[in-house]
């Protein structure tokens, strides 16, 4: 039964009008994902239908079960997308097809703007429905909410709104229950009326899903064009690579190719069918606060939600599919959060997630190094919250250090030098600007290795007491170090390992005249030619600075390290005059090698300028 109500316009939410701006307007060489995405969506309804079927019976009761059907019309010149699936009520038109719900839009929308592979990463945002408009000028969406009267077309030619209306009797007649899309195609998107067109899209890209796809041609008899089967439930050895290549894209609407493939099932107190993929590409929205793993869980082929958080936070670039036998259909999305079984599932597969990583490592080093590359940011948050599996992790990791790139602790400690007892760090913006750090001179007299730091997750982790091989974990940046059992490499170095300063008189002198400024002022074994550096007291410096930017604490007063080598911290105690300022200024010079800016700038100008000049007019 349909009411007489007008068509009514509606505006698109504004990043909705952006988006489809931006791709009617851009020449995207991969238009063929706007089937892959239309069968997606008729595949989540057939999915949501069957869950809602568990607890409301009657929604199938007209005993057809869930199917797509795809029907090219070239009198018409359209292509539907049928299903009959969930359906979507006039509300859920206007907000599903209105707007984008999804965190880091914007941000996407900027990059999209910018970007030569628009296709390759509308794959990975997964625009989604409105991806047709790549293809169509006009759409229609005609849809009945699974167990409702009411039929309601939803039509769009783009640009900046839609109309909703009740569908006309024939319409409202035919779609029995689920939804039909009809794109009436751009002039240059005939092709896709061709049926070995279609047939060629559904095999690349969605021959893995669960529910039939109808080929209707306009003569002959329907056929189904894929294979419909849960592929995770096949076994491993009637599945060739490219099978697994195929199922990671329908499965996780991707365009790379996933570097780790996990497929088993386990047997036992729980009994479960898993496979997993990692991506070897990064996506636009892994450091998004509100992103969340997209491992599905399904229930005995049943979908049942893909938000349950099966793998830990760290594990988020994980994609694919746990099918659990002995999980409750009906279990509620409120059940998911604390459920034992599910718990256990979650450890148990992330042990095997985290073996696969070793095994990769160990055997084929390529796609772990491809893994690491992409997600080695998001894997170190693991060694913050996964106490567990730390040592593990920690084997894992990958490090830039002062001797090269791709190194492993292991390797550290293998090459680690004579007395050296700890495995030093340093953190900080960029491995150029922390290669010319002075806090690694005296490490580099001494071949000691450094590990180079710089993804901000880096200050968190290492904030913990760590150690690896029985070697604390130990911040150049932090606290005392003690290089002076350490062979020096050089000998040419040794010479000049002779304070110039008597560091009583020059460290006095300089505490005076920093004051309050500074916690502590110290002679620094860090350094053999720079003057100065900073050191924290507790913290991590790199750590503080983050935090403080986040408003979750202040930044300390600091230690400044002087070298008592250095010609200019050996002229303080005998420059009355100039002792103040030369002692600011080794405060300064260290503040700007930290990447930090000198509490008054201009103060700090005028003063060198000065210094400069007493030295011009000495000389
Ligand atoms: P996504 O699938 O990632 O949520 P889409 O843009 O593809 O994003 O779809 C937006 C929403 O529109 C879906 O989440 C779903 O709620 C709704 N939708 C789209 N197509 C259908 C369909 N065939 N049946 C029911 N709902 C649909
Ligand atoms: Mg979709």
């Amino acid at each position: 039964m349909t009411t007489t109500t007008a068509p009514e316009s509606q505006p698109f939410q504004a990043e909705v009008a952006e988006l489809l701006q931006l791709m009617v307007h851009s020449v995207y060489s991969e238009t063929d994902i706007f089937l892959r995405e239309l069968i997606s969506n008729a595949s989540d309804a057939c999915d949501k239908l069957r869950y809602e079927a568990i607890a409301a019976p009657d929604l199938i009761a007209d005993g057809a079960p869930p199917k797509i059907w795809i029907r090219p019309d070239k009198n018409a010149n359209t292509l539907s997308v049928i299903d009959s699936g969930i359906g979507m009520d006039r509300q859920e038109l206007i907000d599903n097809l209105g707007t984008i719900a999804r965190s880091g839009t914007k941000s996407f929308l900027a990059r999209l703007a910018e970007a030569k592979d628009g296709a390759n990463l509308i794959g990975q945002f997964g625009v989604g429905f409105y991806a047709a408009f790549m293809v169509a000028e006009k759409i229609v969406v005609i849809s009945r909410r699974a167990g409702s009267d009411e039929v309601w077309t939803w039509t769009s030619s783009g640009g900046s709104g839609f109309e909703i209306a009740p569908a006309g009797e024939e319409d409202a007649k035919r779609v029995i229950r689920g939804t039909e899309i009809v794109l009436h195609l751009k002039k240059d998107a005939a092709k896709y009326l061709e049926t070995y067109e279609i047939e060629r899209i559904v095999r690349a890209y969605s021959d893995n899903i669960q529910f039939p796809i109808e080929l209707v041609p306009e003569e002959g008899e329907p056929r189904q064009i894929n294979s419909a089967s849960a592929l995770w439930q096949r076994s491993k050895s009637e599945l060739s690579a490219e099978d697994y290549k195929e199922a990671y894209k329908s499965i996780a609407g991707a365009f790379d190719e996933p570097a780790m493939t996990l497929h088993y099932r386990a047997e036992g107190r729980q009994s479960y069918a898993v496979l997993l993929f990692a991506p070897s590409t990064k996506p636009f929205d892994l450091f998004e606060p509100a992103r969340k793993g997209r491992v599905k869980l399904y229930v005995r082929r049943v979908f049942i939600a893909d938000d349950a958080d099966l793998l830990p936070a760290y594990l988020r670039f994980i994609r694919g599919v746990i099918d659990s036998e002995d999980l409750p259909l009906n279990i509620s999305r409120e059940m998911l959060q604390n459920n034992p079984q599910l718990t256990q599932i979650r450890n148990a597969v992330t042990g095997r997630v985290i073996g696969e990583f070793e095994r990769l490592a160990d055997k084929e080093q390529d796609a772990f190094a491809k893994i690491w590359d992409a997600f080695g940011p998001v894997l170190k948050e693991g060694l913050w919250e996964d106490y567990e599996r730390r040592e593990k992790l920690l084997g894992l990791a990958r490090f830039t250090t002062t001797a090269g790139e791709n190194r492993t602790l292991k390797q550290y400690v293998e090459a680690i030098r004579p007395n050296q007892t700890d495995i030093y760090y340093l953190t900080g913006d960029s491995i150029e600007r922390l290669k010319s750090n002075p806090k690694l001179e005296a490490a580099k007299a001494r071949g000691v290795e450094v590990l180079l730091l710089t993804d901000p997750v880096d200050a968190f982790w290492t904030s913990a007491p760590i150690d690896f091989g029985g070697k604390p974990l130990k911040s150049l940046s932090q606290g005392d170090v003690d290089f002076s059992l350490i062979p020096l490499v050089d000998d040419k170095a040794a010479a000049k390992d002779e304070p110039a300063a008597d560091e009583a008189t020059t460290i006095a002198a300089i505490k005076e005249a920093l004051g309050e400024r500074v916690a502590d002022v110290r002679a620094s074994q860090r350094l053999t030619s720079s003057a100065s550096c900073l050191v924290g007291g507790g913290r991590d410096r790199m750590l503080e600075r983050l935090l403080a930017q986040q408003n979750r604490g202040a930044v300390t007063k600091p230690i400044l390290e002087v070298n008592l080598r250095h010609p200019l911290v050996a002229a303080i105690v005998g420059e009355k005059d100039a002792a103040r300022d030369l002692s600011l200024l080794l405060l300064e010079q260290a503040q700007i090698l930290e990447g930090e800016l000198p509490e008054d700038p201009a103060a700090f100008a005028s003063r060198l300028n000065q210094l400069v000049l007493r030295g011009l007019a000495k000389a």
